[in-house]
Parts: C-alpha cells; structure tokens; sequence
C-alpha cells in the first residue's frame, strides 16, 4: 500500500485541474478568424476547399463541413482566413456553426450553447451517452476515448459512455452514417429510453465530410430525430468535447 502511496505522490494529480481554462497550443486549428475587409473575392479558397465548406459574400466557413486541413490559410493570397487555437466550438444550433467574421472565442462562445432548463434538470448532474460508431474512421472514436482518460477525465463531471443503449441518456455518434450502419444506429436510438438527446461529433457525422453526397451514406436518421448537440473537430479534441458537454448541461 505505501508503495502505491508513494507512486501516487510522485506522479501528483493527472486531470487537467480546471478543463474549461485549458489551452492546446498552435497549431492546433480552432475556431477561424475571417477578416472579410481583406479578401479579394479571389475564390481561391472556395475551389481548393475538399468539403465545401467556404462561402464569400460574407466570407464563411462552415464549422459542420471543415475538416480543419488549413489550405485556406496557407493558399489565401490576402491573408483573410486564419485558425487560432480557440476549441470551445461545440454549439446547440446547426446555423451557429457557419462563422463569419472576425469573431473571438469569447464572442462565438456567448451564443453556441443554450444550456435547456429541462436538459440541466433532467442531466445536469449525470449524463451516460451510448457511442455509435457509424462508419467512422476511428479518429473521433478514439479523441472521446480520451475525453474519459485520466487527463481530460470527463468522468469527474458525471459524463460517461456506457456500454448498453439501455444504460443510456442519449446517442452519441460519431462517422457520416454509412448505409449498412444506419439501421444499427436507428435500433441503439430505439432502445434508449425517453427521454434522450442526440449529440453529433465530428464532421463527418455532422455533414457527412468528405463523404457528403456519397451513394453509401444513409443520412435519414438525421432527418427524422433532433439533434441536441453539434461538436465540430476532425476529429474533435477532447477538450472540446469535455467543454461542450459540461456548457450543455448548463454546469
Ligand atoms: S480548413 Fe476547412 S474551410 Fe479551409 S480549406 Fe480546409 S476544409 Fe476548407
């Protein structure tokens, strides 16, 4: 038992001591800075850009579509797009997620997540998430891995996967929803108990990705339940993940 003391000393306290003032250093891509007044309707962004993902007239970027590869700030001639390292993007409203302008991380945060009474009343205090993996690429699989590490340990906020649907308070899914997973998806849905919420992480399950439009996805599900969370990455950084659940639980 001393010996286990002994270790537990020396290796001191693992856990990010408050997760929600944690910083990941460039060049980690985050939340993009657009400076509109400096583009040159060049459009070179818009055809380099694998996902669509950028709009001009405002100049945009879709947080749902980008795969945060940064070509847009490497190829843009005026300097207009840059990534700072802002992570807390996570938000409850799938139009809030195409940003533009020259917002900072606290200005984007104001209005990304409303916190639901009755979410904070009914999962404030304990939210068990069953994860469906469908058709992902096992990145954001293994990031929400690591949300429940020692590290990040979104544990100690009462937030866990489980193992059953049953056990579950809702879905959380990762991957663009491939033909052959969406009944899979559909069933782990159905045998979670009311009531529940849906959370999307990544990009790929938020819009398909670099898969959108393929003849494999099978994206109903979307069209036919709400969805409470959308938590952009590719993949999604654990941080972000921790931080976007605990502000939907209104903590
Ligand atoms: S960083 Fe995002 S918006 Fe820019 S080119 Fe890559 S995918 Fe498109």
């Amino acid at each position: 038992m001393f010996e286990t003391l002994k270790i537990r000393k020396n290796q001191g306290a693992q856990a990010i001591p408050d997760i929600t003032k944690a910083e990941i250093r460039k060049p980690f891509r985050g939340l993009p800075y657009l400076d509109g007044s400096r583009c040159g309707r060049c459009e070179i962004c818009r055809e380099i850009c694998p996902v669509g993902a950028i709009s001009l007239k405002p100049l945009a970027i879709d947080l749902g579509k980008c795969i945060f590869c940064g070509d847009c700030q490497r190829l843009c001639p005026k300097g207009a797009v840059s990534f700072t390292n802002f992570f807390k993007m996570a938000s409850t409203s799938r139009d809030y997620l195409v940003v533009d302008g020259r917002k900072t991380g606290e200005e984007y945060l104001e209005n990304a997540v409303n916190a639901r009474r009755e979410i904070t009343r009914m999962f404030g205090s304990s939210l068990k998430l069953r994860q469906v993996s469908a058709a992902g690429c096992n990145g954001c699989e293994w990031e929400l891995n690591a949300s429940g590490n020692p590290n990040f340990d979104m544990g100690r906020f009462g937030i866990d996967i489980v193992a059953s649907p049953r056990h579950a308070d809702g879905i959380l899914i990762t991957g663009p929803i491939s033909e052959n997973m969406a009944p899979a998806l559909e069933d782990a849905y159905m045998s979670t108990p009311d009531p529940k919420v849906v959370i999307l992480a990544g990009t790929c399950a938020i819009s398909g990705g670099v898969f959108e439009g393929s003849p494999a996805l099978n994206r109903e599900f979307l069209k036919n339940h709400p969805v409470d969370l959308y938590i952009p990455g590719c993949p999604v950084h654990p941080l972000t993940v921790v931080n976007g659940l605990i502000r939907f639980l209104g903590r």
